[in-house]
């Protein structure tokens, strides 16, 4: 039976109870409210999925399911391939009026969603779709022509001045409406075996109260000094370690911005301006969702990669013989985690030096982080492979050598990952040195100009807003 009074929080990131929107929604307009978690291949099996990703989910769940019990219900969790079909049965046994969940902008949960509204529409039920990821949703962040911004610093003018300060969404109060978990409705958290998976990362600590304290100790240690810290990789506290929460919703954007605003220095200004980036690439793949399968200028998409497999295996394993590249090589198969500074050098050498398709690197990123995110980790490629959003497109070739002697001048990043350099086990000449690398890929790239600029002529190389596509 469908009940006005009864809904169903649908979790799928935003991984918390503090300042949760769809949470507080249903708390607010529901007395009776069910939480649930529905994993399936796309979060476990997925192409792009690897180890360290899916155990900071798993263990994250766990942390939520504590949560909600010691709040008087718990989590409901499903493993389903038919995740429209699962959600829409769930709401009927629990005869959940409304379903809650955060609206999400990318091109295959949108056609999910899009599938769950038409399931629970036809069985009388409503699907909610909060705005709660980002700090500006992509709507609202237009040129006067009400066009969607391609480049940054325009996007970040107008992302300021629709900034708005959000008081905090208090759920706690409002936890007398939690109900638990029917009974025949709960199920263990799987652990990572189960889905034949082996961790062997040192990955951050889940759930949001890692998340709260994560921000505490970079909002006091950290944030000030940013601006002027946050290039260099051996430093602590250069940089806040946030990006998984952001990922996963352990913790909310807001928190994050209200950090910076009520902080309001030069060093929270500038750590606004990242969350910017994040809120930008987002807005991009909305906008121009053909951007997961390939260059956002599509002149691009026949560019002659050179791709040679030895390489890109050097590169994957930190045994390119660039010090500074190794390390963050290394430190990414290591802890699921790179420095930015370290993913622009590492992915710079891929693309530029070694000549290597961009989407290879954009892959494997993705297999290895915990913060893994199709929109940033897309953005962050594309910027770097220069066919994306970004003007300077062949100038900006990272050299290794030049970025280490500018961000890790004594070597202590590099010691830290890669112990044997400067002994006669780490390698003497690099897979391809950077000055010929360098070389090598501009002229291919002024020598396939002209079919650029052809493709460009003929009107197709400016980004269309595609149809939404599965990846
Ligand atoms: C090739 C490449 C791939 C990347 N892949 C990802 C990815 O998969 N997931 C991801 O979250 N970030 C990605 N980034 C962006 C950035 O490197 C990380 O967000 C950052 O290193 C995370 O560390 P932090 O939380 O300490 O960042 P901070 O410096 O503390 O920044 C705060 C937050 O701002 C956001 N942010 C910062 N820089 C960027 C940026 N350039 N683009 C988008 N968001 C940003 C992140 O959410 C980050 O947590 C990528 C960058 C590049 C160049």
């Amino acid at each position: 039976m469908t009940s006005d009074t009864t809904a169903l929080v649908w979790f799928r990131g935003g991984l918390r109870l503090r300042d949760n929107r769809c949470l507080y929604e249903a708390l607010k307009a529901n007395t009776k409210v069910y939480c649930c978690f529905i994993l399936d291949d796309f979060y476990m099996r997925g192409r792009d999925i690897g180890p360290a990703r899916a155990a900071f989910l798993l263990d994250t769940l766990a942390v939520l399911e504590n949560d909600l019990t010691a709040a008087g219900s718990g989590l409901i969790l499903r493993y389903a391939t038919d995740i429209p079909g699962e959600c829409a049965k769930l709401a009927q046994t629990l005869g959940a009026g409304r379903v809650y969940a955060h609206r999400d902008y990318l091109p295959y949960p949108i056609a999910r969603d899009h599938k769950v509204a038409q399931l629970l529409q036809a069985d009388g039920r409503d699907l909610v779709l909060l705005d709660d990821q980002l700090a500006v949703p992509p709507e609202d962040v237009k040129t006067e022509a009400g066009t969607p911004y391609t480049v940054f610093t325009p996007f970040k003018r107008r992302w300021e001045s629709t900034l708005k300060f959000e008081p905090l969404m208090e759920t706690t109060g409002l936890f007398h409406h939690l109900a638990p978990v029917p009974p025949g409705l709960a199920q263990p958290i799987p652990v990572l075996a189960d889905f034949g998976l082996t961790l062997r990362q040192t990955i951050e600590t889940a759930g949001e109260h890692a998340a709260q304290q994560t921000l505490h100790k970079f909002a006091s240690l950290g944030l000030n000094g940013y601006n002027e810290n946050r290039d260099i990789a051996a430093l602590g506290n250069s940089t806040s370690r946030l990006s998984v929460h952001l990922k996963w919703g352990t913790i909310s954007i807001r928190d994050c911005v209200r950090t910076a605003l009520a902080n309001g220095a030069a060093g929270a200004l500038k750590w606004l301006d990242e969350l910017a980036w994040r809120d930008f690439y987002y807005h991009i793949g909305f906008h121009f969702p053909h951007v997961y399968n390939g260059p956002m200028l599509r002149e691009y998409s026949d560019f002659p990669w050179i791709d040679t497999p030895e390489h890109f295996d050097r590169w994957k394993e930190g045994r390119t013989g660039y010090p500074f590249v190794d390390a963050g090589m290394r430190q990414l198969n290591a802890t699921g985690w790179m420095h930015n500074r370290l993913r622009q050098v590492t992915a710079s050498y891929l693309c530029k030096d070694l000549c290597v398709d961009w989407q290879r690197g954009e892959q494997y990123f993705m297999e290895m982080l915990t913060d893994g995110d199709w929109p940033s980790n897309n953005g962050g490629w594309q910027w770097v492979a220069g066919c994306g959003t970004d003007p300077r497109r062949a100038t900006r070739i990272f050299n290794p050598v030049l970025q280490q002697q500018r961000y890790d001048p004594d070597f202590a990043y590099v010691k830290q990952w890669v112990p044997e350099w400067g002994t006669s086990s780490y390698p003497t000449v690099p897979v391809v040195e950077h000055a010929e690398g360098r070389r090598r890929y501009l002229q291919i790239f002024g020598e396939t100009a002209g079919a650029r600029l052809q493709i460009r002529a003929k009107g197709s190389a400016v980004p269309q807003i595609d149809q939404p596509s599965l990846f």
